[in-house]
């Protein structure tokens, strides 16, 4: 008989676990190996299971999954990296001929701490170094662990530990370490001993975990989208890793009050700039904690930054705000055009026409290129594909300085 039957047992997945560790924690339910528990006990299906399932694995086994365990098929979507398209990179498959195009637009094209532009231009296509695959995606693998979360019963590891985007585990407060001396210190009847992870890395981490369990991330200057947060630290992460000499007056010493208080030399020792998925850990880590003295120097107005993005790491200042004291008559109407707009960005998530139309709208006040691609930036990171979100040349808005 082939029809599905449902697993007795299946350990609910964690809220921001890999589908690796998931399908670990159900196969071992089971005395059974994760390759077994996909190959003769998911039913009659075509496709082959791939040895890294977090990636991007064949939609049939996601489908087979939910229905043998009962749950919801898109939660097991956001398991896996490809679920978190377009959030936290345009696409998966960054191929070689468009990977500057994707490094000047993903990365260059919004800035934080320098005015925009200022950045410059490098090539991330370079003959005798490894192949640039897009934002994130380390050149070498990463395989870290929480210790703690290692020592526990039922282990899980979050999905995003595999790439350089966080530092510790944010259950624990404490430094992922490499997979392999876990596993020796184990062997060798260690204790786990966890080193804590120290401010300000322990906020930029709860930044990227607030933005991973709830979709935004609430930072001084304001609230923005997942999206938003991943191309703002990404762009944050390059801008701390260029060389000071070849900088302005103004971003030079941005750039040594921030190593300054990282407590690190300039640039964390960097001598020949490449791109951050290329550095190893270690000096990926030295940039991660310089982006993160960043937010910190910005947060308390010990720095400016002036890019596009820069206003969110700021609170703004204060101004006096009349309370009122009667319930306003238009709050009705209010909550309607609230209702309204968000039934247009819902449409605008599939229809281009719609899309065009809400730029079009929110960018009628703007006045310079910077703030058009604010807003741009805005409705993209809401979910409405890029690809629907015309220039400003295409709105025929010639006017934009
Ligand atoms: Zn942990």
């Amino acid at each position: 008989m082939n029809s599905p039957r449902r697993w007795p047992l299946h350990p609910r997945p964690g809220p921001v676990e890999s589908l690796s560790s998931w399908l670990e924690r159900t196969a071992r339910t089971y005395n059974l190996s994760v390759k077994d528990l996909l190959t003769h006990n998911l039913g009659q299906l075509d496709v082959t299971a791939p040895e890294v399932v977090d990636w991007d694995p064949p939609a049939a086994i996601l489908a087979a999954l939910a229905e043998r365990t009962g749950a919801d098929l898109a939660q097991l979507r956001m398991m896996t990296l490809a679920g978190w398209v377009p959030w936290l990179m345009d696409t998966l498959h960054t191929r070689q001929w468009d990977a500057q195009e994707t490094f000047d637009t993903y990365i260059r094209q919004n800035s934080v701490l320098f005015t925009p532009g200022e950045a410059g231009r490098n090539q991330v296509t370079v003959t005798g170094r490894e192949r640039w695959r897009g934002p994130w995606r380390p050149a070498r693998r990463l395989d870290r662990r929480c210790q703690v979360c290692a020592a526990g019963a039922d282990p899980r590891r979050a999905l995003m530990w595999q790439l350089p985007l966080t530092v510790g585990c944010v259950d624990h407060g404490c430094r992922l370490e490499d997979a392999r001396e876990i596993a020796q210190a184990a062997v060798r009847d260690e204790k786990p001993q966890p080193v804590p992870v120290d401010e300000p890395l322990a906020t930029l981490d709860r930044y990227t975990y607030e933005g991973l369990i709830t979709g935004r991330v609430t930072l001084p200057g304001r609230t923005v989208h997942v999206g938003v947060w991943f191309r703002l630290l990404r762009s944050l992460l390059d801008e701390v890793s260029l060389a000071l000499s070849t900088r302005s007056a103004r971003a030079r010493t941005t750039l040594e009050r921030i190593w300054l208080a990282a407590g690190r030399s300039e640039r964390g020792g960097l001598n020949v700039w490449r791109p951050y998925e290329q550095m190893d850990w270690p000096m990926q880590e030295a940039m991660l904690h310089a982006a993160a003295a960043a937010l910190q120097l910005a947060a308390d107005g010990r720095i400016t930054a002036r890019g596009t993005l820069g206003s969110a790491l700021a609170p703004a200042p204060r101004r006096h705000v009349y309370d009122g004291d009667q319930p306003s008559p238009h709050v009705n109407a209010w909550q309607e055009a609230i209702a309204q707009a968000e039934a247009a960005i819902a449409l605008a998530r599939t229809d281009r026409d719609t899309a065009r139309q809400l730029l079009a709208l929110l960018t009628i006040g703007c006045r310079t290129r910077d703030r058009f691609e604010e807003e741009c930036a805005y409705l993209f990171g809401i979910g409405i594909p890029a690809g629907f979100l015309p220039s400003a040349r295409e709105l025929g808005r010639a006017d934009l300085a």
